[in-house]
């Protein structure tokens, strides 16, 4: 490493500040911590972060769902901000420029995924925090003043879309766009969501944008309304012993977000629902501990051909996409603001599923 490349202007050691979590029994107690960024090379950018989305994903890794994290450990995935330098070899960037980071921070770029517009599923990609780059620094998230990224993960933000509203795009709204386009929502299509938090809500709001049909699938009488008002044809109560039923074989597409699984998914049901060869794709990721429920292809596959398979965030080209999709057809997402230091309640609130619809945190570290 060079020296130059980790100092800042007054020759010292350049240090971003995050709300970082450092015991992880205390997981919503973030405190204000200095981190080491990566090593500044010529095809980096350098943001100034100015909001920052809470993901559930946050709450997954923060409470050692996933397994144990590292420590420190800033969380945050739904970057907005500005960009404050460009390296030598940037070509799509300006200083000033607004501009955004999601989930993913890194990959190979020299794989097949990565070649084909798939980074997503990179062998070897860095996610956005709880990893490491090259240079051995752990990745440190959003709850932070300053993030670096190489310019192929960072994500230009249309002027008419505030950053507060892009933010969480970048990884909850990515997310649920990826399975839709790839598996043909639009219109004369009828799609199924299941659970309507933050991802679920981007995807009633993006297949309905895209012209599809949306059937909701939700749990939560109180939300039922707002998910009207997102634009869902249909609102089903899935609390009810037989609500699949009158929708045998009738959906092209079925989006579950459901990351609270316990092996108590209905999932025979929701199958019962596709039309023949219709799809059913996950995007929800469990803990480690709450698995899938098991399935006999009888049950599952036999009344309708239908397959099941699963969607991992979504690569730039559909990121660019999306935006586009967001800007033309004024898609806004439903968000509470909180100033950064709120973090932890925030975090607690995702957990007891009390979001609506997305907790956005707002710089605070001076
Ligand atoms: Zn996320
Ligand atoms: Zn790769």
């Amino acid at each position: 490493m060079s020296s130059q490349s980790q100092s800042n202007a007054n020759g010292g050691e350049l240090e971003f500040k995050g709300y970082a979590m450092c015991d992880s029994s205390k997981w919503t107690e973030l405190k204000l911590t200095s981190f080491r960024p990566k090593t500044f090379k010529p095809e980096d950018i350098e943001i100034a972060i100015t909001h920052c989305g809470v993901c559930g994903s946050d709450v997954h890794t923060l409470t050692q769902g996933w397994g144990e994290s590292k420590l420190p450990l800033v969380a945050g995935h739904e970057i907005a901000g500005h960009v404050t330098r460009v390296g030598d070899k940037v070509t799509e960037f300006k200083v000033g420029q607004r501009v955004g980071v999601g989930a993913q921070i890194g990959s190979c770029m020299q794989c097949r995924a990565c070649k084909e517009d798939l980074e997503n599923y990179c062998p070897d990609q860095i996610e956005t925090y709880n990893a490491e780059y090259d240079d051995g620094v752990v990745t440190q998230g959003g709850y932070s003043t300053a993030i670096r990224a190489h310019e192929r993960y960072v994500f230009p933000i249309p002027d008419e879309i505030e950053s507060a509203h892009a933010a969480s795009m970048l990884c909850a709204g990515l997310t649920a766009y990826s399975p839709l386009k790839t598996y043909g929502c639009g219109p004369g299509k009828k799609v199924g969501i299941i659970g309507i938090g933050g991802l679920g809500h981007y995807a009633v709001l993006w297949a309905k944008a895209m012209g599809a049909e949306v059937y909701a699938f939700a749990i939560e009488p109180e939300k039922f309304d707002d998910i009207k008002q997102m634009g869902a044809d249909h609102v089903i109560d899935a609390r009810q012993k037989d609500f699949a039923k009158p929708l045998a074989q009738t959906l092209d597409l079925i989006v579950s977000t459901a990351d609270v699984v316990n092996g108590s998914l209905p999932i025979n049901d929701y199958l019962s629902t596709l039309w023949v060869h219709g799809v059913f794709i996950t995007v929800g990721l469990p803990d480690s501990n709450s698995p899938l429920p098991s399935l006999h292809p009888m049950q599952a596959f036999a009344g309708n051909g239908c397959l099941l398979g699963g969607s991992h965030v979504g690569s730039k080209k559909e990121c660019l996409e999306m935006l586009e999709l967001a800007r033309t057809k004024n898609v806004r997402p439903w968000i509470e603001t909180l100033p950064m230091k709120e973090a932890g309640k925030a975090l607690q609130d995702v957990k007891d599923n009390k979001a609506r619809y997305r907790y956005i945190l707002t710089q605070d570290i001076n």
